[in-house]
């Protein structure tokens, strides 16, 4: 038995066998092949298993998704088994390249004829052949494919993983995640409390060294991983894990109430998302509207910029799954620590303080055009809210709301529909914002403040650094005071102001934050309940002030 104590990053229990995280690690590179038949022979063998991947992949995804979003499958074995494809790829070989290199030379040449047609399904045909090509060049190089399946029913242990990593995992099937590196504050610590996956971060690298299929329990609340627990131990993690489950259970008593203090405070509760598979558990928690839907991870699942068709399509389900109940959409907040390859960013040396965000919103108009048009044409199916990332400008608000603006316009112009109104905020999440929130007021519908950020700038502690928990203090004063300032200036212009950023799910500081007058704070799904309970615990005349 070994114990592992690191930072308890998303709260439960997990308990099953340890899997290791794998990179399919692809080379595409050219080189000489003797065999020419046999280098054929490789690619259709590489093509036909890749084919019954995807066979498997559409079944699944039909149970699990249904039709319409188990069609992709189906679309991307349509390709491997087209004659174009095919015939680019071998002949390629038949001049003497490695199966590898043709793979890549054809998905390139194709995804670049498909990016330039003039029909927008067909544009978005180019992220598919380079998705399909990808699975290909990974049988082909013999590494595992990133395939949700290859982990069921695992505790997953990596030395760290990118939020790219997660959004190709299938959440239901990881039991609990433990990191040797990672920090707590991370977009992987977020979308994993997102998901509700026990978690511990930063245990140190000897685990990666650890045997795979070994027994593995994860304290997420606590910090705690023992691998190959005694029996003592491993009754001690199923009692508890069953204490959780039981306390979980408990607060169903809340859902479904309202979210008010004994003497009558009322504050808005909704929860965070960043795709699709986090809608099931916004509605399940009962979440009283989606307070940030980070889009960027939209761009950050794909292998090329989303198109207008697939936003829009996305921005549609969200709206749908919260009926009457409204819904905040971030614009892109790509940048820093969430990188898309296809954006082609030039390195930074510190990337936090970089291009990012609304500064590439406003660098690359069209880029921005398209998702705004998207939202606005999804606007129609529910109660939409745009919000605008990493603002420091009052031009940069005006600027923004400007092209959304232009973007309804035009669609209006063509004929389509957009709701009369789409309520607009911004974050605030550098200390620019919270300083000038009087005269940013005056721009918007709402604010939401992005403490994580927030406590990254105000304290210039690197959030993705994972060595300086010494010097990190989420209660700091200086970020306690901006976020008042923030709420004071914010109610003076008679806007309403939330809180988004992980820091509204603390429950040491519900009464602060409703002392300050906060109206709404925005969780990962799994902390509704808990907030609530806490909200309706709480007397607002007698509690201690902090
Ligand atoms: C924040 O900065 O607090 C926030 C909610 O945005 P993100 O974590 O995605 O940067
Ligand atoms: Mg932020």
């Amino acid at each position: 038995m070994l114990i592992l104590t690191g930072k308890p990053v998303s709260d439960g229990i997990g308990i099953g066998p340890l899997a290791l995280f794998r990179r399919a690690k692809v080379s595409t590179e050219v080189r000489p092949v003797s065999d020419r038949e046999a280098e054929l022979a490789r690619f259709r063998e590489a093509r036909d298993s890749a084919a019954g991947q995807l066979q498997a992949l559409y079944a699944r995804a039909l149970e699990t998704v249904g039709e319409e979003d188990a069609a992709i499958f189906e679309i991307h074995q349509m390709m491997l088994e087209d004659d174009e494809y095919t015939e680019g790829v071998e002949n390629r070989i038949k001049d003497g390249l490695n199966a590898e290199a043709a793979v890549e030379q054809t998905a390139q040449e194709l995804a670049a004829i498909f990016r330039h047609m003039d029909d927008e399904y067909m544009r978005g045909r180019a992220a598919d052949v380079t998705d399909v090509s990808r699975r290909v060049e990974q049988i082909l190089c013999g590494a595992s494919p990133m395939d949700a399946s290859a982990y069921d029913k695992v505790i997953l242990a990596a030395d760290d993983l990118a939020a790219e990593e997660i959004m190709h995992l299938d959440a239901k099937k990881i039991l609990g995640v433990v990191l040797s590196a990672g920090s707590a504050s991370s977009h992987t610590a977020i979308l994993i409390r997102n998901l509700g996956i026990p978690a511990v971060f930063g245990v140190g690298e000897s685990m990666i060294g650890e045997p795979e299929g070994q027994m593995a329990a994860v304290d997420g609340g606590s910090g705690k991983v023992v691998l190959n627990p005694d029996a003592a131990t491993l009754t001690e993690m199923q009692e508890k894990q069953s204490r959780f489950q039981k306390d979980r259970e408990e607060l169903e008593m809340v859902r479904g109430q309202e979210s008010v203090t004994r003497d009558g405070q009322k504050i808005e509760i909704y929860a965070n998302a960043g795709h699709l598979a986090d809608l099931p558990g916004v509605v399940d928690n009962d979440a009283e509207g989606i307070g940030l839907f980070r889009s960027e991870f939209i761009y950050l699942e794909s292998d090329d910029y989303p198109t207008e068709e697939e936003q829009f399509s996305i921005y549609k389900k969200v709206l749908e799954a919260m009926p009457d109940k409204r819904v905040i959409i971030r614009t892109l907040d790509i940048g820093a620590d969430k990188k898309a390859d296809y954006f082609k960013l030039e390195p930074e040396d510190n990337p936090a303080l970089g291009l990012r965000a609304i500064r590439i919103c406003l660098t690359r108009p069209e880029l921005f055009k398209t998702q705004l048009r998207a939202l606005c044409r999804a606007s129609v199916y529910g109660k939409l809210a745009v919000m605008f990332p990493m603002i420091i400008s009052v031009e940069e608000v005006r600027k923004a709301k400007a092209m959304l603006w232009e973007a309804r316009k035009e669609l209006l112009s063509e004929g389509v529909p957009v709701a009369d109104a789409i309520e607009t905020g911004i974050m605030i999440e550098t200390p620019a914002a919270a300083l000038i929130s009087g005269e940013l007021a005056k721009e918007v519908d709402f604010f939401s403040i992005g403490t994580n950020d927030l406590t990254q700038y105000t304290l210039a502690i690197d959030r993705q650094q994972t060595n300086l928990d010494a010097f990190f203090d989420a209660h700091h004063p200086a970020v306690l005071r901006l976020i008042e300032m923030t709420v004071q200036n914010a109610h003076e212009a008679g806007i309403w102001v939330g809180i988004c950023g992980e820091l509204g799910a603390d429950l040491s500081l519900t009464a602060t934050f409703l002392r300050m007058g906060v109206d709404e704070l925005s969780v990962a799904a799994a902390g509704v309940l808990p907030l609530r309970a806490k909200v309706r615990s709480l007397d607002m005349q007698t509690s201690e002030k902090k």
